[in-house]
């Protein structure tokens, strides 16, 4: 569906409230720039760093999930936290963020619901197979023909195929069309398309996009023509981070249905930010594995849990970085209170707002990320409002944290190996 974020009949009401930070912000506009957007009816302007941190990024996001949530997210708010953070007025408008997001929020699923539901337009790239001074054409087992310039493509790069080999002697016998030779090939056109992209001499730089339900058929054909060089462009495209961020689990199948050992472990420490809990929800991707595999995999993210827990657990978290708020603030504890983590005293906004949801993360998700995405901050930041000296630094410190809290964690579990047998008895 189609939505136009920055309809001023969308957004009227939200916009026009004045008393938020960005709109009364005092200091400076050397420090903190205004910008008017002329697409609201609102013409009044408003600080940069909320349109640029937090505004612009909204409406990118929405074009791609357009509905409240989105606005909505502690991914979002913290952005437009951190944006705040150039401003010493509006570096603590953690609040104002927050209720705007609620008020927009509601006011874009109203919207939706109105918007009328537009089609898709697919979009295929013409192929350079259609080259009418091609040296032969490839018949795919799909009857698509090929058009392929032989003698170009191929001489200049090390790759010895079945291709070079007189017509005659390929599979086709010697049909001809328009003055070429057809060569019958096994492969469909989608395999045998995405090998000839993936021999042009220009895929060795900049290897062509391969989509991850074709990898395992093309994997197979550059094994069955001796493609080394191809052969490393799919493996390294199996688990490119595209495809590890979007289906760990089906990268890890696939690598596993292959045999591909490192493959496989690289997968399956993708896989560690899917919790096991949520594993059905990739019943398609689990069914194509061997129950070995799967075994082996939740296996390993058991021990992966315990080698996290066990850093989050101890005194780690206490000894990372130094001049933190969390153990530096001067406040009084009747104001700052004090509390037990899980291996050390500390304060509990910072224990009970990101220590123990970190630990409670980890446990399903034993990942560095865990502890690093910015949701995970949304509750400290608004358990540190109740201290002025806290909340002046919350957000700046734990930002800084969080990336040596997950580089410890990443470390420990780099130390759980996968068991993986090379060949499935
Ligand atoms: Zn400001
Ligand atoms: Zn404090």
């Amino acid at each position: 569906p189609h939505f136009d974020t920055l309809d001023p009949t969308h957004v009227s009401e939200v916009f026009t409230r004045k008393d938020y930070a960005w709109e009364t912000c005092g200091v400076s506009s050397n420090i903190c720039p205004n910008i008017s957007i002329p697409e609201l009816k609102d013409e009044e302007a408003k600080a940069r760093w909320w349109v640029d941190g937090y505004l612009v990024p909204c409406q990118k996001q929405l074009e791609k999930r357009p509905n409240g949530k989105t606005v909505h997210a502690d991914k979002m708010l913290v952005a437009g936290l951190l944006a705040a953070q150039s401003c010493r007025s509006c570096k603590t408008c953690t609040s104002d963020i927050e209720v705007f997001a609620r008020e927009w929020s509601k006011e874009i699923d109203k919207a939706v619901v109105k918007s009328p539901v537009k089609g898709y337009v697919v979009d295929i790239a013409p192929a350079p197979f259609d080259d009418p001074k091609a040296g032969i054409i490839l018949r795919s087992s799909d009857d698509v023909d090929f058009r392929y310039k032989l003698l170009i493509s191929l001489s200049s790069t090390s790759f010895k195929w079945t291709f070079a080999l007189p017509p005659s002697h390929g599979e086709g016998g010697d049909e001809t069309k328009e003055g070429l030779h057809v060569l019958q090939v096994k492969e469909t056109a989608l395999v045998l398309e995405s090998i000839l992209r993936l021999c042009h001499p220009a895929s060795i730089r900049k290897p062509p996009v391969l989509e991850l339900d074709a990898i395992k058929r093309v994997y197979l054909a550059t094994k069955k023509y001796g493609m080394e060089e191809v052969e490393k462009i799919v493996r390294s495209a199996l688990v490119s981070p595209r495809f590890l961020a979007a289906s760990p689990l089906r990268s890890f199948g696939i690598a596993c249905a292959l045999r591909l050992a490192a493959e496989a472990r690289i997968a399956a420490t993708a896989t560690l930010a899917i919790s096991v809990e949520d594993w059905e929800k990739y019943l398609l991707d689990l069914e194509k594995m061997s129950g070995a595999d799967a075994f082996h995999l939740q296996e390993y993210h058991r021990r992966c849990s315990k080698a996290a827990l066990d850093i989050a657990h101890g005194d780690v978290p206490e000894t990372l970085g130094e001049g933190f708020i969390w153990r530096v603030c001067r406040t009084d504890t009747s104001v700052c209170p004090v509390t037990d983590g899980p291996g050390f005293r500390g304060l509990k906004w910072w224990i009970d707002g990101y220590l123990l949801p970190c630990c409670k993360n980890l446990e399903k998700r034993p990942t560095g990320k865990s502890v690093e995405e910015d949701e995970m901050f949304s509750a400290a930041l608004r358990k540190a409002q109740i201290c002025p000296e806290c909340n002046e630094r919350s957000f700046v410190d734990l930002k800084k944290y969080a990336p040596l809290f997950g580089k410890a964690i990443d470390e420990a579990v780099a130390k759980v190996v996968l068991s993986f047998r090379l060949k499935l008895q």
